[in-house]
């Protein structure tokens, strides 16, 4: 279909510097917990964005030189020659399509704690590293020497991306992982040469090493500057304003400003606390103050904002990092006039713990991310059907409802029966929840791509039971009744049930999720650490309720850490005047107070109660699916060939795992038995001669 032309502009081609894009849609550099571990995964990764219409793709964070890494984290090296292929790999699977391929060159200064190299850390100042881990490591200050070293490796990392055969060239100094930061701000940058002092002085760096790499490949190369817009450490850091001057006073030095935020958490905001396009009033003018096109973020999914963003010249590119994870065919989708197909991105950052985790990432929305060379799973296609016709899929939430869309597109025959009246699971139920909404996301999508598949027949008010499915007699059948959250306050501090009094009301997030509230004085007990506790901590204070938290991490909410949300969780918690307990638990539930314990002491402390909130584990509702299994010996008189269970009701996880699951079982059904073998692709490691 042709493209609305409301959105014309956004397939604008424009240079940078002496190359071209050919639309104004920007993957800016981001992670994705493979790196040199997985490269020909991030490679194909890659290219299927360029596939899906991006007009620029870009590397992850590329460590420039060995004196300067980020280990534990895993991302993309370019320390001598023997990177180059692995590079190569990359910008030659991006240029398979028409699209420009970019390498963000970092030396990550007081960020990169060299716990691999072992080499001394240097930053423009001595001080501490500054990394997610604290480690117990300090910088000491470049001198004059260190510079000019500096430049050099700089200038063999051009070369070598341009060997690699790379269009664009980024230099990070964004998100306080980048040296050229380091020098910009104030906070840290305390020198007292020319380097230091004055805005003039501080942006030196900057300048010379853009220099000297428009020097040695800018004839066939754009060289791109990624800034943060404001450091977030009020006017003695890099604020907003001095942002604006640095651009003002070196307006043409880059062939583009890449325009981040704040530090990664700042950046990359969940839907829990940000908004698309939060970053607006941080970028509105910065355009005019340099003739250079200029790029910025905002989880664009819509392409209305996205318009809205050129025509009122605010940016030049839409930049996207999760909006092109979650949907590599965006652009495409655009052009094509299928804006109902876009997958959009829920701002969960499920993505960001793949790195953090140093894993591999997933995405919520997008299960075949990082898959696509593990695997061979593409976004948008599936392999047409195997031998069998039909599926029966029980269970409507994300692994459901993924699971039949795939096997839609597959062109099964397939029924999904859900026993309540409604799609989404769990979804459907905590997007409700403050500040969640962007998940039902999940179902939205999904049930748009369904609801046209003629082979779908969606069946409501359908509670089966092992009987049913067998009378029914569908080839295949998926089991995804997903999960329920346990009221006897197991989890991971107590692996029995706690001793609790009857007379104490006791409530699990599905009785808050489904509207059955507590009132008064309620102590909530998070062991399950992620987002649950703390958001339901924010819904009780909603409801008038005080609300005590007791958690046994250090941390509320603590696995948020990886989601890069745990700072704002707490911060809300607080202001909302949670009282809040962490390194503690409950160790009894008594009639009018909870007993808890000090996980490290255990000194006692009583916490006086009205009601309790246990957010602690699920157990899977495995009802049909052990009814089903204990009949195995039927299926085969009822003509069922096979059977699953999927999802939270396999194994209770983020929703994410549940599409994955979903997907999974829709890409292997008829695919015969995979046995012993490993059931995807990796690489190892060649031995040294
Ligand atoms: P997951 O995250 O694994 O997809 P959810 O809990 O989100 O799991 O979704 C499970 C869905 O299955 C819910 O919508 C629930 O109503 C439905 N369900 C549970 N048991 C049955 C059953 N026996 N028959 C049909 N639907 C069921
Ligand atoms: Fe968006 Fe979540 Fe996917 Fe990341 S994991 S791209 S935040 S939907």
């Amino acid at each position: 279909m042709a493209r609305d032309p409301r959105y014309d502009i956004l397939f604008e081609p424009m240079a940078i510097g002496p190359v071209t894009a050919k639309n104004r849609f920007y993957q800016v550099p981001h992670c994705n917990g493979g790196g040199y571990r997985d490269p020909s995964a991030a490679a194909e990764m890659r290219r299927v964005k360029a596939e899906g219409g991006w007009g620029v793709v870009f590397t992850e964070q590329v460590e420039m030189h060995h004196t300067s890494e980020i280990s534990p984290y895993i991302e993309l090296r370019l320390w001598d020659d023997e990177d180059i292929p692995m590079l190569a790999k990359m910008a030659g699977k991006i240029h398979e399509f028409d699209c420009l391929a970019g390498v963000e060159l970092t030396y990550s200064g007081i960020n990169g704690p060299n716990l691999y190299t072992k080499e001394v850390p240097r930053g423009p100042s001595a001080g501490p590293i500054r990394t997610f881990t604290s480690d117990p490591v300090q910088a000491r200050a470049m001198d004059k020497q260190d510079i000019n070293d500096l430049r050099r490796w700089h200038r063999a990392a051009c070369r070598r991306s341009k060997e690699a055969g790379f269009d664009l060239i980024c230099l990070y100094a964004a998100h306080s992982f980048g040296v050229i930061q380091h020098f910009l701000s104030r906070a840290t940058n305390q020198r007292t040469d020319e380097y230091g002092g004055s805005l003039e002085n501080r942006s030196r760096l900057m300048r010379e090493l853009i220099e000297d790499a428009k020097d040695e490949v800018g004839d066939t190369m754009g060289i791109t500057l990624r800034l943060s817009l404001n450091e977030m450490l009020g006017e003695r850091g890099f604020s907003n304003a001095e942002v604006r001057d640095c651009i003002e006073m070196n307006a043409d030095v880059p062939d583009l400003w890449d325009l981040a935020h704040g530090s990664w958490e700042d950046c990359s905001g969940t839907s829990r606390f940000k908004e698309e396009g939060a970053q607006e009033n941080l970028v509105t003018g910065i355009k005019s103050l340099t003739a250079k096109p200029v790029v910025g973020v905002g989880r664009f999914t819509s392409p209305d904002a996205m318009v809205r963003q050129l025509k009122s010249g605010i940016l030049d590119f839409i930049g996207a990092a999760r909006p092109s994870i979650a949907d590599p065919f965006l652009p495409n989708k655009i052009d094509e006039d299928r804006l109902d197909d876009i997958r959009e991105c829920i701002g969960c950052n499920i993505c960001v713990t793949g790195d953090m985790t140093m894993s591999i990432s997933r995405c919520t929305q997008n299960p075949s991310f990082m898959e696509e060379w593990r695997k061979g799973w593409h976004p948008e296609n599936m392999q047409t059907k195997g031998a069998s016709e039909s599926v029966l899929i029980v269970g409507a939430g994300p692994a459901g409802l993924e699971a039949t869309r795939a096997l839609g597109l597959r062109g099964y025959q397939v029924a999904l029966a859900e026993a309540g009246t409604e799609l989404g699971g769990r979804v459907a139920q905590e997007c409700k929840l403050p500040n969640l909404s962007a998940w039902g996301r999940v179902r939205d999508y999904r049930e748009g791509q369904i609801r046209k598949m003629p082979n779908v027949d969606i069946y409501f008010d359908s509670a089966l039971t092992a009987e049913d499915v067998l009378e029914f007699g569908f080839e295949n059948v998926a089991v995804a009744t997903g999960a329920t959250w346990r009221r006897d306050g197991v989890g991971r501090f107590h692996l029995h049930p706690m001793t609790i009094a009857e007379e104490m009301p006791v409530f699990t997030p599905d009785d808050l999720m489904a509207g059955k509230l507590p009132t008064g004085s309620v102590v909530l007990f998070d062991d399950d650490h992620f987002y649950m506790g703390g958001v339901l901590a924010e819904l009780l204070v909603g409801q008038g309720c005080s609300v005590t938290l007791v958690t046994p991490s250090a941390y509320v909410s603590d696995w948020t850490n990886n989601t890069l949300e745990q700072h704002f969780i707490q911060k809300r918690l607080i202001e909302l005047d949670v009282d809040i307990h962490v390194t503690r638990a409950i160790s009894t539930v008594a009639s009018d107070h909870v007993t808890t314990e000090c996980t490290y002491s255990g000194r006692g402390l009583d916490l006086a109660a009205d009601a309790v909130v246990m957010v602690t584990s699920r157990i899977g509702n495995d009802e049909l699916w052990t009814g089903l299994k204990a009949r195995e010996n039927e299926w085969a008189g009822a003509g069922i060939k096979s059977a699953k269970v999927i999802g939270d009701a396999e194994a209770p996880a983020p929703i994410a795992w549940a599409t994955y699951a979903g997907h999974r079982f829709a890409r292997e059904l008829d695919g015969g038995e995979i046995g012993d073998a490993l059931p995807f692709r990796r690489e190892v490691a060649h031995l040294a001669v």
